[in-house]
């Protein structure tokens, strides 16, 4: 299936202990899935071996994309594959701009899936990044930004949104650092995303907090405790996740739907 990114039984562990404890998820194109879940669950741990950060060990379980178990892929091949995953490139990068560097990051990705791709274009890409930009009502100037090179959380984080949208993957895992984000940031962000949201793509947005889910309304919530879904529904389970906390979750765990 080309459409679907489907993670079965899931383990995955650091030297110390076992984190993932059997996740499964199927993500189809077209639908948004918010994954939620207390601090320690294990959801940055999730982001980070879709991946392939080498921290973690993956123990059982595959991620099925395009035919292929991805777990079996390094980190550049599944972005060329059309998987977008945010902390891809998290470190300050002085005397390069994020326009040389989303049109080095588009060139690679087609260059991986063509090899006889010539490349996009200068001229090309500033118009690509001119009307993205616009779309995410980014002022011109942020292009012409070093990258990353004194960002404010709420700019490093729309710098990712801006380069998913150059990049248009078929499925982005975002895991949001919403508390590093004021209102503002935090609702340009959401605009991002919608913006970016169609029938072509699929989205996994991590977070601790219900609060960008009221500005990107999704069509699942899953609920991870202790390394396992424990719960899945519409968005009234956020709703529900506000009023009540993770309690009932953590004291009666049921197991995950297989
Ligand atoms: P969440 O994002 O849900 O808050 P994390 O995935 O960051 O949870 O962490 C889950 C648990 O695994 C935590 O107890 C954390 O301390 C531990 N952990 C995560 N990454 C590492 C690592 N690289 N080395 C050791 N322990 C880790
Ligand atoms: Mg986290």
């Amino acid at each position: 299936m080309t459409d679907t990114l489907e993670i079965r039984n899931l383990h995955a562990r650091t030297e110390e202990r076992e984190i993932l404890k059997g996740v499964n998820l199927t993500l189809r194109k077209g639908e948004v899935h918010a994954l939620m879940g207390p601090n320690g669950a294990g959801k940055s741990t999730l982001a980070y071996v879709l991946m392939g950060h080498p921290a973690y060990e993956v123990t059982e379980g595959e991620v099925l994309f395009k035919g292929q178990n991805i777990l079996e892929l390094d980190p550049e091949e599944r972005a060329h594959l059309g998987l977008f995953l945010a902390f891809q490139y998290p470190v300050a990068v002085p005397g390069v701009t994020v326009a040389n560097f989303l049109r080095a990051a588009l060139n690679a990705k087609r260059q991986a899936q063509n090899p006889d791709d010539p490349g996009i274009s200068v001229l090309e890409f500033r118009k690509l990044l001119t009307e993205k930009m616009r779309l995410l009502g980014l002022s011109p100037d942020f292009a012409g930004r070093y990258l990353n090179d004194g960002f404010s959380g709420g700019e490093k984080k729309k710098t990712e949104v801006l380069q998913m949208a150059v990049l248009d993957p078929e499925f982005a895992i975002l895991d949001e650092t919403d508390s590093g984000l004021d209102i503002d940031a935090l609702r340009a962000v959401a605009h991002g995303i919608n913006a970016l949201r169609g029938p072509e793509r699929g989205f996994l947005v991590i977070t601790h907090y219900k609060r960008i889910l009221d500005h990107i309304r999704p069509d699942y919530v899953h609920i991870l405790v202790d390394g396992r879904i424990v719960a899945s529904g519409g968005p009234e389970l956020a709703d529900q996740l506000e009023a009540e906390g993770y309690k009932q979750w953590r004291e009666e765990p049921v197991s995950p739907a297989a």
